[in-house]
Protein backbone atom coordinates (compact mmCIF):
# COMPACT_ATOMS: atom_id res chain seq x y z
CA UNK A 1 0.00 0.00 0.00
CA UNK A 2 1.23 3.55 -0.97
CA UNK A 3 1.68 6.51 2.34
CA UNK A 4 -0.79 8.62 1.67
CA UNK A 5 0.19 12.11 0.28
CA UNK A 6 0.80 15.26 2.09
CA UNK A 7 -0.99 18.54 1.65
CA UNK A 8 1.76 19.89 0.04
CA UNK A 9 2.36 17.05 -1.88
CA UNK A 10 -1.05 17.25 -3.07
CA UNK A 11 -0.54 20.88 -3.98
CA UNK A 12 2.60 19.88 -5.95
CA UNK A 13 1.61 17.27 -7.73
CA UNK A 14 -1.72 19.27 -9.10
CA UNK A 15 0.36 22.50 -10.10
CA UNK A 16 2.92 20.67 -11.96
CA UNK A 17 0.96 17.99 -13.78
CA UNK A 18 -2.77 20.10 -14.47
CA UNK A 19 -3.51 23.01 -16.33
CA UNK A 20 -5.43 25.77 -14.09
CA UNK A 21 -8.65 26.87 -16.07
CA UNK A 22 -8.28 29.96 -17.46
CA UNK A 23 -5.19 31.98 -16.64
CA UNK A 24 -1.44 32.23 -16.96
CA UNK A 25 0.49 28.76 -14.92
CA UNK A 26 2.86 30.51 -13.27
CA UNK A 27 1.40 31.98 -10.21
CA UNK A 28 -1.66 28.81 -9.92
CA UNK A 29 -1.48 27.88 -6.00
CA UNK A 30 -4.19 25.92 -5.76
CA UNK A 31 -5.52 25.34 -2.35
CA UNK A 32 -5.92 21.48 -1.37
CA UNK A 33 -9.56 20.52 -0.73
CA UNK A 34 -9.43 17.87 1.02
CA UNK A 35 -13.18 17.22 2.51
CA UNK A 36 -16.42 18.96 2.47
CA UNK A 37 -19.73 19.05 4.34
CA UNK A 38 -23.07 21.17 4.21
CA UNK A 39 -21.89 24.53 3.61
CA UNK A 40 -18.37 24.35 4.22
CA UNK A 41 -15.15 22.53 3.22
CA UNK A 42 -12.34 21.71 4.61
CA UNK A 43 -8.25 22.16 3.43
CA UNK A 44 -5.38 20.02 3.64
CA UNK A 45 -4.70 21.72 7.05
CA UNK A 46 -8.00 21.11 8.82
CA UNK A 47 -9.18 25.28 8.50
CA UNK A 48 -12.88 25.18 7.53
CA UNK A 49 -14.22 27.92 5.19
CA UNK A 50 -17.88 28.89 4.53
CA UNK A 51 -18.76 28.26 0.64
CA UNK A 52 -20.70 31.24 -0.64
CA UNK A 53 -20.35 30.91 -4.07
CA UNK A 54 -21.12 26.80 -3.90
CA UNK A 55 -18.06 25.77 -5.75
CA UNK A 56 -18.70 27.61 -8.98
CA UNK A 57 -22.26 27.93 -8.26
CA UNK A 58 -23.44 24.60 -8.52
CA UNK A 59 -23.50 22.84 -5.89
CA UNK A 60 -26.79 23.96 -4.42
CA UNK A 61 -27.64 21.16 -1.95
CA UNK A 62 -24.72 22.06 -0.41
CA UNK A 63 -21.66 19.11 0.86
CA UNK A 64 -22.15 16.05 1.04
CA UNK A 65 -25.93 14.76 1.21
CA UNK A 66 -26.91 11.38 1.80
CA UNK A 67 -29.33 10.22 -0.44
CA UNK A 68 -27.42 11.70 -3.77
CA UNK A 69 -24.59 10.18 -2.26
CA UNK A 70 -26.62 6.76 -2.21
CA UNK A 71 -27.98 7.60 -5.28
CA UNK A 72 -24.38 6.98 -6.98
CA UNK A 73 -23.93 3.94 -5.11
CA UNK A 74 -27.06 2.40 -5.70
CA UNK A 75 -26.20 3.26 -9.62
CA UNK A 76 -22.89 2.35 -9.69
CA UNK A 77 -23.91 -1.46 -8.24
CA UNK A 78 -26.95 -1.54 -10.37
CA UNK A 79 -26.14 -0.42 -14.42
CA UNK A 80 -22.49 1.76 -14.11
CA UNK A 81 -22.84 2.70 -18.08
CA UNK A 82 -25.47 1.79 -20.91
CA UNK A 83 -24.65 2.82 -24.56
CA UNK A 84 -27.23 5.64 -25.51
CA UNK A 85 -28.97 3.92 -27.92
CA UNK A 86 -30.45 1.92 -24.57
CA UNK A 87 -33.37 2.50 -22.39
CA UNK A 88 -32.17 2.93 -18.42
CA UNK A 89 -34.28 3.33 -15.53
CA UNK A 90 -32.55 6.06 -14.47
CA UNK A 91 -32.91 7.78 -17.79
CA UNK A 92 -36.66 7.41 -17.89
CA UNK A 93 -37.45 8.07 -14.14
CA UNK A 94 -35.61 11.46 -14.74
CA UNK A 95 -37.21 12.21 -17.97
CA UNK A 96 -40.51 11.75 -15.58
CA UNK A 97 -39.39 14.27 -13.17
CA UNK A 98 -38.38 16.73 -15.62
CA UNK A 99 -41.64 17.02 -17.27
CA UNK A 100 -42.69 18.01 -13.32
CA UNK A 101 -40.16 20.64 -12.97
CA UNK A 102 -39.00 22.16 -15.66
CA UNK A 103 -40.92 25.18 -17.63
CA UNK A 104 -43.96 23.84 -19.52
CA UNK A 105 -43.71 22.97 -23.14
CA UNK A 106 -40.33 21.23 -22.61
CA UNK A 107 -40.94 17.97 -23.43
CA UNK A 108 -37.28 15.62 -25.28
CA UNK A 109 -33.97 15.24 -23.71
CA UNK A 110 -30.56 15.05 -24.78
CA UNK A 111 -28.10 14.63 -22.16
CA UNK A 112 -24.91 15.75 -21.88
CA UNK A 113 -22.01 15.82 -19.35
CA UNK A 114 -21.59 19.76 -18.88
CA UNK A 115 -23.38 22.95 -19.84
CA UNK A 116 -20.96 23.62 -22.42
CA UNK A 117 -21.94 20.23 -24.38
CA UNK A 118 -25.90 21.24 -23.61
CA UNK A 119 -25.34 24.49 -25.70
CA UNK A 120 -23.44 22.52 -28.50
CA UNK A 121 -26.45 20.28 -28.84
CA UNK A 122 -28.97 23.48 -28.43
CA UNK A 123 -26.71 25.15 -31.39
CA UNK A 124 -26.92 21.86 -33.93
CA UNK A 125 -30.24 21.01 -32.79
CA UNK A 126 -31.53 24.84 -33.58
CA UNK A 127 -29.18 25.00 -37.13
CA UNK A 128 -30.74 21.86 -37.89
CA UNK A 129 -34.23 22.84 -37.10
CA UNK A 130 -34.39 26.03 -38.93
CA UNK A 131 -32.21 25.42 -41.70
CA UNK A 132 -30.68 28.62 -40.82
CA UNK A 133 -27.13 29.59 -39.43
CA UNK A 134 -26.29 32.95 -37.21
CA UNK A 135 -26.95 32.53 -33.74
CA UNK A 136 -27.36 36.28 -31.77
CA UNK A 137 -26.01 36.00 -28.35
CA UNK A 138 -25.10 38.89 -26.12
CA UNK A 139 -21.85 40.29 -24.91
CA UNK A 140 -21.98 40.00 -21.21
CA UNK A 141 -22.72 36.22 -21.13
CA UNK A 142 -20.64 33.48 -21.10
CA UNK A 143 -21.79 29.75 -22.45
CA UNK A 144 -19.11 27.43 -22.67
CA UNK A 145 -15.35 26.45 -23.31
CA UNK A 146 -15.42 24.88 -26.42
CA UNK A 147 -15.32 25.80 -29.70
CA UNK A 148 -19.01 26.65 -30.78
CA UNK A 149 -19.87 27.71 -27.26
CA UNK A 150 -16.91 29.94 -26.76
CA UNK A 151 -17.86 31.41 -30.15
CA UNK A 152 -20.92 32.02 -28.41
CA UNK A 153 -19.48 33.61 -25.09
CA UNK A 154 -19.78 37.50 -25.42
CA UNK A 155 -17.14 38.32 -22.58
CA UNK A 156 -13.25 38.30 -23.47
CA UNK A 157 -13.01 34.50 -22.71
CA UNK A 158 -13.92 34.00 -25.83
CA UNK A 159 -10.71 36.50 -27.27
CA UNK A 160 -7.89 33.94 -27.22
CA UNK A 161 -9.73 31.82 -29.65
CA UNK A 162 -10.21 34.33 -32.22
CA UNK A 163 -6.75 34.53 -33.54
CA UNK A 164 -8.01 34.19 -37.22
CA UNK A 165 -11.20 36.28 -36.94
CA UNK A 166 -14.81 36.10 -35.36
CA UNK A 167 -16.27 32.49 -36.43
CA UNK A 168 -18.74 29.88 -36.05
CA UNK A 169 -22.20 32.32 -37.21
CA UNK A 170 -22.38 34.23 -33.64
CA UNK A 171 -22.51 37.98 -33.75
CA UNK A 172 -23.35 39.56 -30.33
CA UNK A 173 -26.38 42.16 -29.66
CA UNK A 174 -25.86 44.10 -26.26
CA UNK A 175 -26.99 43.02 -23.35
CA UNK A 176 -29.99 43.90 -20.89
CA UNK A 177 -28.38 45.60 -18.06
CA UNK A 178 -30.50 48.55 -16.82
CA UNK A 179 -27.47 49.42 -14.03
CA UNK A 180 -25.21 50.65 -16.94
CA UNK A 181 -27.17 50.03 -20.09
CA UNK A 182 -24.65 49.70 -22.89
CA UNK A 183 -26.17 51.56 -25.33
CA UNK A 184 -26.86 54.74 -22.60
CA UNK A 185 -30.84 53.92 -22.14
CA UNK A 186 -32.74 54.21 -19.40
CA UNK A 187 -35.41 52.11 -17.73
CA UNK A 188 -38.28 52.48 -18.09
CA UNK A 189 -38.10 55.30 -20.53
CA UNK A 190 -35.92 53.20 -22.83
CA UNK A 191 -39.34 50.91 -23.79
CA UNK A 192 -36.77 47.98 -23.79
CA UNK A 193 -34.22 49.27 -26.73
CA UNK A 194 -32.07 46.32 -26.07
CA UNK A 195 -34.90 44.26 -27.35
CA UNK A 196 -35.31 47.08 -29.91
CA UNK A 197 -31.71 46.52 -31.14
CA UNK A 198 -31.96 42.86 -31.17
CA UNK A 199 -35.01 42.97 -33.05
CA UNK A 200 -33.18 45.22 -35.89
CA UNK A 201 -30.06 42.91 -35.99
CA UNK A 202 -32.54 40.03 -36.60
CA UNK A 203 -34.45 42.04 -39.25
CA UNK A 204 -30.93 43.13 -40.94
CA UNK A 205 -29.01 40.04 -40.55
CA UNK A 206 -31.25 37.29 -41.78
CA UNK A 207 -30.16 33.73 -41.47
CA UNK A 208 -30.81 33.81 -37.53
CA UNK A 209 -31.48 30.39 -36.33
CA UNK A 210 -31.64 31.33 -32.83
CA UNK A 211 -31.31 33.98 -29.96
CA UNK A 212 -29.08 32.56 -26.81
CA UNK A 213 -29.50 34.16 -23.49
CA UNK A 214 -28.70 33.39 -20.03
CA UNK A 215 -32.42 34.75 -18.73
CA UNK A 216 -30.46 35.93 -15.04
CA UNK A 217 -26.70 36.59 -16.15
CA UNK A 218 -24.44 35.05 -14.15
CA UNK A 219 -20.54 35.16 -13.94
CA UNK A 220 -21.12 38.69 -15.67
CA UNK A 221 -22.54 40.10 -12.89
CA UNK A 222 -25.98 38.16 -11.91
CA UNK A 223 -27.89 40.76 -14.71
CA UNK A 224 -31.45 40.30 -13.74
CA UNK A 225 -33.95 42.12 -17.19
CA UNK A 226 -36.94 44.24 -16.27
CA UNK A 227 -40.02 42.52 -16.29
CA UNK A 228 -40.68 43.29 -20.03
CA UNK A 229 -37.81 42.10 -21.46
CA UNK A 230 -38.63 38.49 -21.41
CA UNK A 231 -42.24 38.95 -23.12
CA UNK A 232 -40.97 41.23 -25.75
CA UNK A 233 -37.73 39.02 -26.75
CA UNK A 234 -40.40 36.53 -27.25
CA UNK A 235 -42.51 37.77 -29.44
CA UNK A 236 -39.77 39.13 -31.71
CA UNK A 237 -38.24 35.62 -31.91
CA UNK A 238 -41.53 34.47 -33.10
CA UNK A 239 -42.45 37.16 -35.00
CA UNK A 240 -39.27 36.21 -37.39
CA UNK A 241 -39.21 32.72 -36.89
CA UNK A 242 -35.93 32.32 -34.72
CA UNK A 243 -35.63 30.30 -31.98
CA UNK A 244 -35.59 31.16 -28.30
CA UNK A 245 -32.39 29.23 -26.35
CA UNK A 246 -32.57 30.05 -22.41
CA UNK A 247 -29.12 29.11 -20.76
CA UNK A 248 -29.90 28.01 -17.78
CA UNK A 249 -26.66 26.47 -16.55
CA UNK A 250 -26.19 28.98 -13.58
CA UNK A 251 -29.92 30.35 -12.62
CA UNK A 252 -31.73 27.29 -13.09
CA UNK A 253 -32.65 24.80 -10.24
CA UNK A 254 -33.89 26.90 -7.53
CA UNK A 255 -30.99 29.60 -7.69
CA UNK A 256 -33.38 32.63 -8.75
CA UNK A 257 -36.20 31.69 -6.37
CA UNK A 258 -37.81 29.43 -9.16
CA UNK A 259 -36.92 25.90 -10.67
CA UNK A 260 -35.99 27.72 -13.59
CA UNK A 261 -35.32 31.61 -13.85
CA UNK A 262 -37.49 32.07 -17.04
CA UNK A 263 -40.42 31.17 -14.84
CA UNK A 264 -40.39 34.84 -13.85
CA UNK A 265 -41.52 36.02 -16.40
CA UNK A 266 -43.40 33.10 -17.73
CA UNK A 267 -41.47 32.63 -20.77
CA UNK A 268 -41.51 29.15 -22.89
CA UNK A 269 -37.74 29.25 -24.63
CA UNK A 270 -37.87 26.40 -27.36
CA UNK A 271 -34.70 25.16 -26.14
CA UNK A 272 -33.22 25.03 -22.65
CA UNK A 273 -29.97 24.16 -21.34
CA UNK A 274 -28.40 23.21 -18.16
CA UNK A 275 -25.99 21.50 -16.21
CA UNK A 276 -24.46 22.19 -12.48
CA UNK A 277 -27.34 22.00 -10.11
CA UNK A 278 -29.41 19.42 -12.42
CA UNK A 279 -27.06 17.20 -9.70
CA UNK A 280 -26.09 19.79 -7.51
CA UNK A 281 -22.47 18.65 -9.22
CA UNK A 282 -21.87 15.88 -7.64
CA UNK A 283 -21.68 14.00 -11.25
CA UNK A 284 -21.14 15.91 -14.44
CA UNK A 285 -24.43 16.26 -16.20
CA UNK A 286 -25.94 19.08 -18.81
CA UNK A 287 -28.99 18.55 -20.33
CA UNK A 288 -30.71 19.90 -23.39
CA UNK A 289 -34.43 20.39 -23.43
CA UNK A 290 -36.73 21.01 -26.58
CA UNK A 291 -40.02 21.62 -27.17
CA UNK A 292 -42.16 19.18 -28.94
CA UNK A 293 -42.42 20.98 -31.71
CA UNK A 294 -38.31 20.80 -32.12
CA UNK A 295 -38.85 16.74 -31.47
CA UNK A 296 -41.35 16.10 -33.82
CA UNK A 297 -39.00 17.70 -36.97
CA UNK A 298 -36.67 14.88 -36.05
CA UNK A 299 -39.32 12.27 -36.22
CA UNK A 300 -38.46 12.43 -40.60
CA UNK A 301 -35.38 14.47 -39.97
CA UNK A 302 -32.15 12.78 -39.41
CA UNK A 303 -31.19 13.57 -35.33
CA UNK A 304 -27.08 14.71 -36.32
CA UNK A 305 -25.50 14.31 -32.94
CA UNK A 306 -24.46 12.36 -30.00
CA UNK A 307 -21.68 11.26 -28.02
CA UNK A 308 -20.37 8.08 -25.91
CA UNK A 309 -21.52 9.50 -22.52
CA UNK A 310 -25.09 10.58 -23.88
CA UNK A 311 -27.47 10.34 -20.91
CA UNK A 312 -24.64 8.03 -18.61
CA UNK A 313 -26.58 6.35 -16.09
CA UNK A 314 -24.25 7.31 -13.00
CA UNK A 315 -25.38 10.93 -14.01
CA UNK A 316 -28.88 10.46 -14.42
CA UNK A 317 -29.62 8.48 -11.04
CA UNK A 318 -28.15 10.96 -9.05
CA UNK A 319 -29.93 13.72 -10.50
CA UNK A 320 -32.89 12.03 -10.05
CA UNK A 321 -32.59 11.62 -6.42
CA UNK A 322 -31.55 15.26 -6.71
CA UNK A 323 -34.39 16.74 -7.76
CA UNK A 324 -36.12 14.69 -5.13
CA UNK A 325 -34.01 16.21 -2.09
CA UNK A 326 -34.82 19.94 -3.83
CA UNK A 327 -38.74 18.95 -3.53
CA UNK A 328 -38.26 16.88 0.16
CA UNK A 329 -36.36 20.14 1.39
CA UNK A 330 -38.37 22.69 -0.24
CA UNK A 331 -35.11 24.26 -1.47
CA UNK A 332 -36.88 26.79 -4.22
CA UNK A 333 -39.33 28.12 -1.33
CA UNK A 334 -35.87 28.36 0.92
CA UNK A 335 -34.22 30.17 -1.90
CA UNK A 336 -36.95 32.81 -1.73
CA UNK A 337 -36.60 32.91 1.79
CA UNK A 338 -33.14 33.14 2.97
CA UNK A 339 -32.54 35.19 -0.49
CA UNK A 340 -34.78 38.28 0.95
CA UNK A 341 -32.94 38.23 4.06
CA UNK A 342 -29.32 37.84 2.11
CA UNK A 343 -31.16 40.77 -0.10
CA UNK A 344 -31.51 42.96 2.88
CA UNK A 345 -28.45 42.76 4.67
CA UNK A 346 -26.42 43.21 1.19
CA UNK A 347 -28.72 46.62 0.52
CA UNK A 348 -27.77 47.65 3.96
CA UNK A 349 -24.02 46.98 3.11
CA UNK A 350 -24.53 49.24 0.27
CA UNK A 351 -25.94 52.25 2.70
CA UNK A 352 -22.62 51.96 4.59
CA UNK A 353 -20.27 51.23 1.55
CA UNK A 354 -19.47 54.25 -0.96
CA UNK A 355 -17.54 51.40 -3.15
CA UNK A 356 -20.52 49.52 -3.77
CA UNK A 357 -22.23 50.52 -6.53
CA UNK A 358 -25.35 48.46 -6.80
CA UNK A 359 -26.60 45.44 -5.11
CA UNK A 360 -28.91 42.59 -6.78
CA UNK A 361 -30.16 39.71 -6.92
CA UNK A 362 -33.22 37.33 -7.40
CA UNK A 363 -33.39 34.19 -4.81
CA UNK A 364 -29.81 33.16 -3.31
CA UNK A 365 -28.10 34.79 -6.66
CA UNK A 366 -26.79 38.06 -5.65
CA UNK A 367 -24.00 40.24 -7.15
CA UNK A 368 -22.15 43.33 -5.46
CA UNK A 369 -20.80 45.90 -8.11
CA UNK A 370 -17.89 47.47 -7.13
CA UNK A 371 -17.27 51.09 -8.31
CA UNK A 372 -14.74 53.69 -8.29
CA UNK A 373 -17.18 56.24 -8.46
CA UNK A 374 -21.03 56.16 -7.97
CA UNK A 375 -22.00 58.56 -10.57
CA UNK A 376 -19.77 57.17 -13.54
CA UNK A 377 -20.13 54.11 -12.46
CA UNK A 378 -16.79 53.13 -13.11
CA UNK A 379 -15.26 49.66 -12.32
CA UNK A 380 -12.40 49.19 -10.15
CA UNK A 381 -10.59 46.91 -12.60
CA UNK A 382 -11.66 45.27 -15.88
CA UNK A 383 -11.10 42.59 -18.07
CA UNK A 384 -7.88 43.93 -19.75
CA UNK A 385 -6.07 44.61 -16.41
CA UNK A 386 -7.05 40.93 -15.65
CA UNK A 387 -5.25 39.69 -18.71
CA UNK A 388 -2.16 42.10 -18.00
CA UNK A 389 -2.11 40.17 -15.10
CA UNK A 390 -2.50 43.57 -12.99
CA UNK A 391 -3.96 42.93 -9.12
CA UNK A 392 -7.44 43.12 -9.42
CA UNK A 393 -9.15 44.65 -6.24
CA UNK A 394 -12.20 42.41 -5.58
CA UNK A 395 -9.41 39.30 -5.70
CA UNK A 396 -7.94 41.20 -2.74
CA UNK A 397 -10.83 41.71 -1.18
CA UNK A 398 -11.87 38.45 -1.52
CA UNK A 399 -8.77 37.23 -0.29
CA UNK A 400 -9.05 39.36 2.91
CA UNK A 401 -12.50 37.28 3.41
CA UNK A 402 -10.66 34.23 2.95
CA UNK A 403 -8.31 34.51 5.64
CA UNK A 404 -11.40 34.89 7.92
CA UNK A 405 -12.60 31.34 6.45
CA UNK A 406 -15.47 32.88 3.60
CA UNK A 407 -15.35 31.70 0.01
CA UNK A 408 -16.91 34.58 -2.27
CA UNK A 409 -16.73 34.23 -6.11
CA UNK A 410 -14.59 37.42 -7.11
CA UNK A 411 -15.21 38.43 -11.14
CA UNK A 412 -13.38 41.85 -12.23
CA UNK A 413 -15.17 44.41 -10.47
CA UNK A 414 -18.14 42.78 -8.74
CA UNK A 415 -18.92 39.22 -6.43
CA UNK A 416 -21.06 36.78 -6.89
CA UNK A 417 -22.42 35.54 -4.49
CA UNK A 418 -24.39 32.14 -4.38
CA UNK A 419 -24.58 30.21 -1.54
CA UNK A 420 -25.97 26.43 -1.08
CA UNK A 421 -29.60 26.51 -0.74
CA UNK A 422 -29.55 24.54 2.48
CA UNK A 423 -27.60 28.28 4.20
CA UNK A 424 -28.98 28.96 7.33
CA UNK A 425 -29.21 33.12 8.45
CA UNK A 426 -25.87 32.47 10.87
CA UNK A 427 -24.16 31.66 7.92
CA UNK A 428 -26.13 34.78 6.01
CA UNK A 429 -24.63 36.68 8.80
CA UNK A 430 -21.05 34.89 9.14
CA UNK A 431 -20.22 35.69 4.89
CA UNK A 432 -21.86 39.32 5.18
CA UNK A 433 -19.70 40.25 8.01
CA UNK A 434 -16.82 39.15 6.84
CA UNK A 435 -17.52 40.93 3.43
CA UNK A 436 -18.40 44.33 5.25
CA UNK A 437 -14.70 44.20 7.04
CA UNK A 438 -12.93 43.27 3.53
CA UNK A 439 -15.12 46.47 1.65
CA UNK A 440 -12.85 48.76 3.69
CA UNK A 441 -10.12 47.93 1.25
CA UNK A 442 -11.95 49.19 -1.31
CA UNK A 443 -13.81 52.01 0.36
CA UNK A 444 -9.99 53.04 1.23
CA UNK A 445 -8.45 53.13 -2.24
CA UNK A 446 -11.70 55.82 -3.66
CA UNK A 447 -10.88 59.63 -3.59
CA UNK A 448 -11.80 61.29 -0.44
CA UNK A 449 -14.50 63.29 -1.77
CA UNK A 450 -16.66 60.05 -3.39
CA UNK A 451 -16.27 58.45 -0.02
CA UNK A 452 -18.74 60.97 0.89
CA UNK A 453 -21.46 60.39 -1.18
N1 LIG B 1 -23.53 28.52 -19.56
C1 LIG B 1 -23.49 29.23 -18.43
C2 LIG B 1 -24.51 30.31 -18.20
C3 LIG B 1 -22.52 28.97 -17.46
O1 LIG B 1 -22.49 29.69 -16.34
C4 LIG B 1 -21.58 27.95 -17.71
C5 LIG B 1 -20.53 27.66 -16.73
O2 LIG B 1 -20.32 28.34 -15.78
C6 LIG B 1 -21.66 27.24 -18.91
C7 LIG B 1 -22.65 27.54 -19.81
C8 LIG B 1 -20.69 26.14 -19.21
O3 LIG B 1 -20.98 25.05 -18.37
P1 LIG B 1 -19.84 23.98 -18.02
O4 LIG B 1 -18.79 24.69 -17.27
O5 LIG B 1 -20.58 22.93 -17.23
O6 LIG B 1 -19.37 23.44 -19.30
Amino acid sequence: MSTPLTSSEVIALTKKHNYGTWRKQKNWNPAHLASADGCYFTDGNGKRFLDFSSQLMCMNLGHNNAAVIKSIQDQAATLAYAAPFYATTARAELSKLLLEVLPDGLTKFFFTTSGTDANEAAFKIARMYTGKTKIISRYRSYHGSTSSSVAATGDPRRWPMEPGGKGQGVIFSPEVNCYKCPIRHTYPGCGIACADYLEHMIANEGDVAAVLVEPVVGTNGVLIPPPEYFPKLRRICDDHGVLLIADEVMSGWGRTGKWFAVNHWGVKPDILTTAKGITSAYVPLGLCATTEKIADFFEENYFAHGHTYEAHPMTLGPAVATIHEMQRLGLVERSNEMGAYLGEKLHALKAKHPAIGEVRGLGLFWAVELVTDQRAKTPFNSWQDKLDGKPMVVEQIAAKMLAKGVVMQAWMSHFVIAPPLIVERAQIDEAVSALDEALALADALLEPQLATL
